[in-house]
């Protein structure tokens, strides 16, 4: 399959390991974040981190959608259900994130509230228009990728006059992400955590470009590969991150260039700048409070803001005793380091959303197994590359 198959071959992440090995200093250690989730299953997947030598360590971060989004928020989308009545239209993984009190949408939904899973913001604009009697919100998650459709949705809401259409608003801003991993007292308090570079994500940086990434390269003095999801780009990425620390570059590079430009998509960025505006603050699951790094809707589409329609209150709300998934997103922790991995937390009885999303960490970590420890062979030659 093209962009596919040239980028899994055997063959070549053999000598990619060996390049590898050789250019990588032996008496330094490399914490290399891969902040998207989609990178984080791609090593697990094919088993990259088992091509490496032991002095490189890859660093899980906080680039899940479904994983950051703080239960406060999903304590919101319970409320419209349960006081105004509305149809939630949702994606797929957020149904089972769990809220406070051990709720979760699809509990609700068995309790009789109306949520509908959807594939597209065009889905919920449909049932807008399918159910004129009802008032319909669509809970807007994710990073820039997401954020254009649901820019859309509202555009033509608007053009159309619907009334009983609003959106929930809690996309967000990578750069501003990364930024407070680096700079945040939330963060720096911590102190164990140690990153060297990272890994930039591909399908935000098709929109927003790879420009944004510049400042805190030069800034906070780490390296950022935007990496291609396939085994031989993350690979490849390694290296030039590697490279970068041992000549003491601390620039942005692009590996994904069959995708990804400086600029990013341009008309994109003006959709989401005609609907959206920088939120002063949110709340991330992990980060906590991180200062412009979400999006709201503009004052101009306010009738399509859920949170203005139906007053929204803000929720503090804490996670659950004993979820490591806080740590785990900033990349302090790993799966295996929280007591109720594989116990009582399990993705069929997930307690955090890292065992929920088809992104999160400790769903990658369970899928793969990569909680056991492999044979030796194994681990040279890897799993599945
Ligand atoms: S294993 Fe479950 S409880 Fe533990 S950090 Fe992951 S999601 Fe949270």
């Amino acid at each position: 399959m093209k962009y596919i198959d040239e980028f899994r071959q055997r063959a070549l992440a053999q000598k990619l390991a060996a390049s590898i090995q050789e250019e990588a200093d032996s008496n330094r250690q490399y914490n290399l974040m891969e902040f998207c989730g989609g990178h984080t299953h791609a090593i697990f997947r094919y088993g990259v981190q088992d091509l490496m030598p032991s002095n490189i360590t890859f660093v899980h971060g906080p680039g899940c959608p479904v994983c950051v989004l703080p239960i406060g928020r999903i304590d919101n989308a319970i409320q419209l259900l349960e006081q105004h009545n509305v149809i939630l239209c949702t994606y797929g993984d957020m149904l089972r994130v769990p809220a406070s009190g051990r709720k979760s949408l699809l509990k609700a939904k068995a309790n009789g509230a109306d949520v509908r899973m959807v594939y597209s913001t065009q889905d919920a604009l449909k049932i807008a228009h399918n159910n004129p009697d009802r008032q319909v919100v669509f809970f807007a998650i994710g990073f820039e990728t997401t954020t254009p459709p649901t820019a859309v949705a509202i555009k033509q809401a608007h053009m159309q006059g619907l009334k009983n259409f609003s959106v929930f608003c809690n996309h967000v801003l990578t750069p501003a992400a990364i930024q407070s991993i680096l700079d945040s007292p939330e963060v720096r308090d911590i102190k164990s955590v140690s990153i060297d570079g990272f890994f930039g994500p591909s399908h935000v940086s098709t929109i927003i470009g790879s420009r944004p990434y510049e400042f805190f390269a030069k800034t906070f003095q780490r390296p950022v590969v935007i990496a291609g999801f396939e085994p031989l780009d993350v690979m490849q990425s390694a290296l030039m991150l590697i490279r970068q620390l041992n000549e003491g570059r601390y620039e942005v590079e692009n590996e994904y260039t069959r995708v990804v430009t400086r600029e990013g998509n341009l008309k994109a960025q003006l959709l989401v700048a005609e609907v959206f505006e920088v939120r002063r603050l949110f709340e991330w699951r992990g980060l906590g409070m991180v200062p412009n790094s979400a999006l709201q809707i503009k004052p101009h589409f306010a009738d399509f803001d859920a949170e203005r329609r139906f007053k929204l209150p803000a929720i503090q709300a804490s996670d659950i005793k004993g979820c490591e998934c806080p740590s785990i997103l900033r990349g302090v922790k790993k799966p295996t380091d929280c007591k109720l991995f594989g116990t009582v937390c399990t993705p069929e009885n997930p307690m955090g959303s890292c065992m929920v999303s088809s992104e999160g960490s400790c769903a990658a970590y369970w899928s793969y197994g990569r909680f056991r420890q492999p044979d030796d062979k194994t681990k040279r030659e890897g799993v599945a590359v």
